[in-house]
């Protein structure tokens, strides 16, 4: 096996990898808007499906709360 085969194995492995941890993703989570309960900035947030209520960090004001 030559050394730029080699290179192109590791390469697809992690893009593979990758691509199944997306599916993963896209799977256990939903989207959620949220809007900051202080500065009014809108938020997206990864949560797991079914959570009724997220908590995080405004990216903009990074006043910490969650969501109702
Ligand atoms: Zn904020």
């Amino acid at each position: 096996m030559s050394k730029q085969s080699m290179r192109e194995e590791a390469e697809r492995l992690i893009r593979e990898t990758m691509e199944k941890r997306n599916l993963v993703i896209k799977q256990g989570s939903t989207r959620i808007d949220a809007v900051c309960g202080k500065c009014g900035a809108p938020n997206r947030l990864a949560a797991e499906r079914g959570a009724a209520r997220v908590k995080f960090t405004c990216k903009n004001c990074g006043h910490r709360q969650e969501t109702l």
